[in-house]
């Protein structure tokens, strides 16, 4: 079945993404406040629309991908009142729960229907449509958005009410994180105890310590040919980005009076690190730091 999208954000992760659906034989109707990028999304078959209000217009649903909450809400206002009553409105940035949860009410409160969707497998997944997409807000509307979703990643799973999506990515981001750390650190100490990597690699590879950080995206060169330690860090899933997902996982945290020490301390020592290497190197990269000792005051 054919559907009319807007989609709004066409950055890094939103203009494969609709090149995907549109690829597929949907009506994708972009657009996006950087002009290039509104162009590179026209090459790959997306119609340009000179607003957001335009492309909302026309549309059965309007899928997002923008840099934060406040883009979000903001887009909402906008567009809420020129879109079609019904219209699922399915947001996939990467956003605070909270905010999520008022984009939710915002679209409700004036007769639409909305879900939360953010995603996991980077630009790589946007561009080979392999991303996995955590979804939240109601069975019908997931229901609905599950063909587009399933034609721009591999799989869609339903978390559960407004905001679950957003939760998931978090809580998962927040593991990943934090063992990313545990793993530089075991490396660390490893070389300073004469052990080699390989040798380290291959007993915790297949042992208790076994995790993704470790046995895919290896934080030192060598054991895992594939792992951006291997071409000097470049991303891969680039450090500003850890840092924003434990900052949205940190707030959570705070919010809920969880007891989560170690979620709080990896945002802190991400924050530092993505300070220092923006959006330049992968996230492994936060083993050099631990090794040069300058996790402190990085
Ligand atoms: P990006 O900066 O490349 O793209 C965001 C786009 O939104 C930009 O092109 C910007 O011009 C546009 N934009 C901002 N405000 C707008 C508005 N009001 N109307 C229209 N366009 C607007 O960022 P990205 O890497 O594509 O990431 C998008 C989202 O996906 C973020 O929330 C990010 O956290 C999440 N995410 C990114 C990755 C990744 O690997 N890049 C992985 C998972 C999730």
């Amino acid at each position: 079945m054919t559907t009319t999208v807007a989609f709004i954000g066409l950055g890094h992760m939103g203009g494969p993404m609709a090149a995907n659906l549109a690829k597929a034989g949907h009506r994708v109707l972009g657009h996006d406040l950087v002009p290039a990028a509104l162009e590179a999304a026209a090459g790959a078959g997306v119609v340009p629309a000179g607003s957001a209000e335009e492309a909302v217009s026309d549309a059965d649903v309007v899928i997002s991908m923008l840099p934060a909450g406040r883009h979000v809400l903001g887009l909402y206002d906008d567009v809420l009142g020129p879109a079609r009553p019904g219209t699922l409105f399915v947001d996939c940035s990467t956003i605070d729960v909270a905010d999520a949860r008022a984009a939710h009410e915002r679209a409700v409160a004036v007769g639409m229907r909305a879900l939360d969707a953010p995603v996991s497998g980077g630009v790589v997944g946007a561009e080979a449509a392999t991303l996995t997409f955590m979804a939240g807000g109601g069975e019908g509307e997931f229901a609905e958005a599950r063909p587009l979703l399933e034609t721009m990643g591999k799989k869609a799973v339903h978390c559960g009410g407004p905001g679950a999506g957003q939760a998931a990515k978090i809580c998962n981001n927040m593991i990943l994180g934090v063992s990313m750390i545990a793993v530089s650190e075991a490396f660390v100490l490893g070389e300073s105890l004469g052990l080699s990597h390989q040798a380290l690699y291959d007993v915790a590879s297949t042992a208790s310590g076994q995790c993704w950080a470790l046995s895919v995206n290896c934080p030192v060169p060598g054991p895992v040919p594939a792992s951006p330690a291997n071409r000097d860090y470049r991303p891969g899933f680039a450090a500003s980005l850890m840092a924003k997902d434990l900052g949205l996982a940190a707030n959570a945290v705070r919010e809920g009076g969880v007891q989560a020490e170690l979620g709080l301390r990896a945002a802190e020592l991400y924050a530092a690190y993505a300070e220092r290497v923006g959006d330049a190197e992968d996230f492994s990269g936060i083993v050099r730091t631990i090794r040069d000792g300058n996790g402190e005051q990085a």
